[in-house]
């Protein structure tokens, strides 16, 4: 309904070349969207609420297609699934299996990766022609009032408009949690809830018709999907896709472009700064500096962005992150302002209309959210004695409001215990309000973040954090292992910088000796700015970069397999 409202200005493009405007862009869901009701099956709701359409996959580079698919699916009245398109056939069988998906629209390039897994599941897959892309774009040449269309595609808008009023609560996403804790849990959004996320995030940051994002992200989490995506359409402004993430073109695009909006995992950050350090000439970090500065936002989010990689991006741009907090289950739900102080180590308020409140730890399990253990719920709170801060409030943050996820999809068991008696969604994340004014500060999973040592509840994120002020630590993890006297002890999985990296069993040699001083340096650095019983007792050194899934979070429980298996 909201890029109904701008047909004529331009939607999507694509960095490789091609582009179009919102009216093109609808006129082809509408397409799409009588393709796809021939090949839905008449009666489908597998498993569904009867209020909800059938699902439909949608698997597609980022682009038009993947977009025009999306539209087509909410004017055909179903539920879109995104599909990863780096997963491998076996897990998209666990998602075209789990979400009852009737049918999948697809690219060329995709229908011969997913034929034999949409038929064993016995899913309908459509291509989506890009012909319907090609050719001019009479929207982009006529005044979008004067601009003329058929009566049918008229109506298909007009469906849209009324599905997102009238239908609030029926289902309109299903997006997958990342599987950080468990098994990924499709959680539905209905148009309601993407509704109230868009308006909100749109208004908080101040998104504008004119602003052009630069899209890297991927298409399957909430950050490239909602946040992204929606919110830029919604706004009637552009996206332009990247189709794969290189710090490299990401930095043309910026320095060539009109890019006024950037999204992006802490990790891409690090990317950017690693390349603008070490691989740009001395003029093109001028212009790479300009291009950053000239930028209206930029966003981190999905993992905590370290604090010297804010201040490393603050160097380079003049320009603080606006580090916010999310969940596919929830939507944002804390930012730092838009205006005003953003705190590094921090991710700031609720947005408008978020309900927050911090709760002893839950002690459910099931749904992969709850700590698993009630007897935490009355030990002391630990917290990071460098930070200085008072802690005013620590515990699991509860959040309730018309953002939420109305439900995993086909787990009601799982759905019911994520809530508590009120309403609120239990995120399973451990917070801590600091500071004045009063900012929140994400200490990690209660499940897997959230070291219990010794009667002290100790922020594995808040040790990552102090390691990495190391300045040869390129990446750290922070791990509980389980010990018989104090029931965990910490254990910490350093990434050294190229330089001080040491070759793996070569006791003796330089690069060991190398490790050794790195080593004793962390842990003299550790002593400094940690309290005793936040510091390690196991140490590793890794000589790969550490296991990260597509929105750059960690895989803790593989690294425990991994470098600990007698413990995993
Ligand atoms: P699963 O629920 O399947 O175990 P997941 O929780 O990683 O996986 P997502 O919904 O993609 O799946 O991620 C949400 C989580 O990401 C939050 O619960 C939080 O732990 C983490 N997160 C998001 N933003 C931030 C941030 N700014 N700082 C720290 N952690 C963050
Ligand atoms: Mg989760």
């Amino acid at each position: 309904r909201a890029a109904a409202r701008h047909k004529g200005s331009l939607a999507v493009k694509h960095t490789t070349g091609g582009s179009c405007s919102f009216g093109k862009l609808l006129d082809s869901s509408a397409s799409i969207k009588a393709e796809l009701q021939r090949v839905l099956p008449a009666a489908n709701n597998k498993n569904g609420s009867s209020c909800d359409g059938p699902r439909v996959g949608i698997y597609s580079e980022p682009g038009m297609q993947y977009v025009a698919a999306t539209y087509a699916a909410w004017m055909a009245g179903a539920v879109a699934v995104p599909l990863a398109v780096s997963h491998p056939p076996q897990e998209l069988d666990y998602v075209i299996r789990d979400a009852g998906i009737s049918a999948v629209l697809t690219s060329a390039s995709g229908h011969n990766k997913l034929k034999d897994v949409t038929h064993a599941a016995g899913a309908a897959l459509h291509v989506v022609q890009q012909e319907l892309f090609e050719g001019s774009d009479p929207w982009l040449t006529t005044s979008s009032s004067s601009s003329s269309s058929s009566n049918a595609e008229q109506q298909d808008w007009q469906e849209i408009a009324g599905s997102s009023t009238s239908d609030a609560s029926s289902g309109a996403l299903i997006v997958y949690t990342s599987g950080t804790t468990g098994r990924p849990k499709g959680a539905l959004h209905t148009h309601g809830s993407l509704a109230a996320q868009v308006e909100c995030l749109t208004r908080a940051w101040q998104w504008q018709p004119s602003d052009v994002m630069l899209h890297a992200l991927p298409l399957h989490h909430v950050h490239g999907i909602i946040n992204g995506l929606y919110c830029a359409h919604y706004s009637g402004a552009a996206i332009s896709f990247l189709p794969k993430f290189s710090p490299a073109a990401v930095w043309q695009q910026l320095m060539e472009g009109d890019v006024s909006v950037l999204m992006a995992v802490p990790t891409m950050y690090s990317y950017l700064l690693s390349h603008y350090e070490s691989q740009m000439s001395p003029e093109e970090q001028h212009a790479a500096r300009a291009a950053a500065a000239r930028l209206r936002l930029t966003v981190s989010g999905s993992a905590a962005a370290p604090v010297p990689l804010l201040q490393r991006w603050q160097a380079l741009s003049g320009q603080r992150l606006l580090e916010r907090y999310g969940m596919t289950e929830t939507g944002m739900i804390l930012s730092n302002p838009y205006e005003g102080e953003r705190r590094p180590g921090f991710v700031g308020l609720p947005l408008p209309g978020v309900e927050v409140k911090v709760v002893q730890q839950s002690s459910s399990s099931s749904n992969g959210n709850g700590n698993g253990s009630g007897d935490a719920a009355n030990e002391p709170a630990a917290s990071n004695e460098d930070s200085g801060a008072e802690v005013l409030r620590q515990g699991e943050l509860a959040v309730r409001g018309p953002m939420l996820f109305r439900e995993y999809w086909g787990r009601p068991q799982a759905t019911a215990e994520a809530f508590d008696g009120e309403g609120y969604f239990l995120t399973g994340d451990t917070v801590s309000l600091e500071g004045s004014p009063p900012y929140y500060r994400i200490l990690g999973r209660s499940s897997v973040d959230i070291i219990k040592s010794g009667g002290f509840k100790i922020s594995a994120l808040d040790i990552e954090g102090a390691l990495l002020h190391h300045a040869d630590v390129a990446e750290a993890a922070v791990l509980g292992l389980p010990d018989e006297a104090l029931g965990e002890v910490v254990a910490a999985l350093i990434v050294p910088k190229a330089a001080s990296k040491p070759a793996a069993n070569e006791a003796g040699s330089d690069a060991a000796k190398t490790g050794d001083v790195l080593l004793g340096q962390l842990k003299g650095l550790a002593r400094r700015e940690l309290a005793s019983y936040c510091l390690p007792r196991v140490w590793r050194l890794l000589d790969a970069p550490l296991p990260r899934n597509a929105m750059g979070k960690v895989n803790k429980k593989q690294l425990l397999k991994e470098f600990f298996p007698e413990q995993a």
